[in-house]
């Protein structure tokens, strides 16, 4: 099947100007050029895509952190329950419908950051397969954390096993056999967790979690699987560590001094800065007695200083939102761009930053619209360039994934017709 998608406004995200009265060619759900419709005209045999006047085509958006299992809930005894009294079945089911939000929402591609068992892996198959319409999803299956570590629940009973919610390791050996089990698994990339901050102990914005020598392990190990390694950080000296040890992703990393933006730059480290959920730290209620602590106060200041020098440095930066933790799937996924741009980016770098740098980073042949490219397509009634908001609204979204519709108006569409999967 031929298509031809016609547009007044394109955003091809190759960093290119937009174009005006823009087309882009599809075949067999692939895209095969993209240009002026005026020079382009409408090839034989093409059906023609045509969107209303004022519209805009760009890439489909991605989310690159989100943890597709759980809801986001605001109330952190809903949250636990989700961790611990859901069945893998249910959480599957439930994460089916997460990333159905995302894709209405005009989120065609997720990575998931961590989910107990394999649910995501397998709910990444399920939707490759066809067996449920979703986004494309690339998982790490469970993130790996030092025993008592960000992942390792404390708080239970001593006869109360959460075996499968996480992977502890301790030691180079373990972090090893950790990256091995999970590669298994069938995971896309390696999640750790190197460096955190303390939400309890005023002043302790960062401290390390593995050492040198286990970082240095898990990476080692990841890279001869041809796996990339992104990691839960905080910030300071430690962060540095994370880099300098070979983790290709940082998450979070509020606090980035010089030294390591430096090193990032160089190596071409990714920086996933997750906005969004530091600002819902202010917007969530908190419950009665509850108050924020002095990392959250800090690191929501903290965070646009690293964002400017990162910018500032070239660094690669992704848009992740942490959907699933205190950010619900489907409506918010877009804000995060709305505070790149607050954060100092022009509309055009935070669309690419969710679109193209994102791609790169999940190694997707998505994210800009260029020959060769899968059409995941997001035609927007309006112009983000000119408001970034509108992407909120999923009643201007129509949403393509391999060049069939599967979304529009914020509603999905959930049957296919055969020739989809050929
Ligand atoms: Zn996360």
């Amino acid at each position: 099947m031929r298509q031809i998608f016609l547009a007044d406004k394109v955003i091809d995200c190759t960093g290119a100007a937009a174009i005006e009265k823009g087309a882009v060619l599809v075949e067999k759900g692939r895209i095969v050029a993209v240009g002026r419709q005026a020079d382009m005209g409408v090839p034989d045999g093409a059906v023609m895509v045509e969107t209303r006047p004022g519209s805009t085509l760009m890439p489909g958006l991605i989310d690159s952190h989100v943890h597709i299992v759980y809801s986001g809930s605001e109330n952190a005894a809903v949250a636990r329950a989700e961790q611990t009294d859901t069945s893998y079945p249910a959480m599957a089911l439930r994460a089916a419908a997460h990333a159905q939000l995302a894709l209405a929402s005009g989120f065609t591609a997720l990575r998931d950051m961590h989910a107990p068992g394999g649910v995501a892996i397998d709910l990444r198959n399920a939707i490759a397969r066809g067996d449920v319409v979703g986004p494309r999803l690339s998982a790490c299956g469970r993130g790996l954390t030092v025993t008592g570590g960000h992942m390792d629940l404390p708080g239970y009973a001593d006869h109360v096993s959460l075996d499968g919610f996480a992977h502890p390791c301790d030691g180079p050996d373990e972090f090893l056999k950790g990256v091995r089990v999970e590669a298994r698994r069938g995971a896309d990339f390696i999640k750790l967790n190197t460096a955190v901050g303390s939400r309890k102990v005023p002043g302790v914005y960062w401290r390390p979690e593995m050492n040198p020598a286990e970082i240095r392990a898990a990476c080692d190990e990841a890279h001869a699987q041809g796996l990339y390694v992104a990691s839960h950080t905080s910030g300071g000296p430690p962060l540095t560590a994370t880099v300098a040890n070979g983790v290709d992703c940082v998450e979070h990393a509020h606090w980035i001094d010089d030294e390591c933006i430096d090193l990032m730059a160089e190596r071409g480290t990714f920086l996933v800065p997750t906005l969004l959920v530091n600002e819902r730290n202010f917007e969530v209620e908190l419950a009665p007695g509850q108050t924020l602590s002095d990392w959250a106060y800090s690191s929501r200041d903290a965070k646009w200083v690293s964002l400017e020098k990162a910018r500032k440095a070239g660094v690669k930066i992704g848009a992740g939102t942490d959907a699933g933790f205190m950010v619900p799937h489907g409506t918010m996924h877009w804000r995060e761009l709305a505070l790149l741009v607050q954060g100092g980016f022009t509309e055009m770098e935070a669309i690419i930053a969710a679109t193209r740098v994102n791609a790169e980073l999940m190694s997707l042949p998505v994210g800009v619209l260029a020959a060769g490219k899968l059409a995941d397509l997001l035609v927007v009634d309006g112009d983000p360039l000119a408001d970034i908001s509108i992407l909120g609204d999923a009643s201007r979204l129509t949403v393509f994934k391999d060049g069939f519709k599967v979304a529009e108006g914020g509603t999905l569409i959930s049957s296919f017709p055969a020739e989809v999967a050929a």
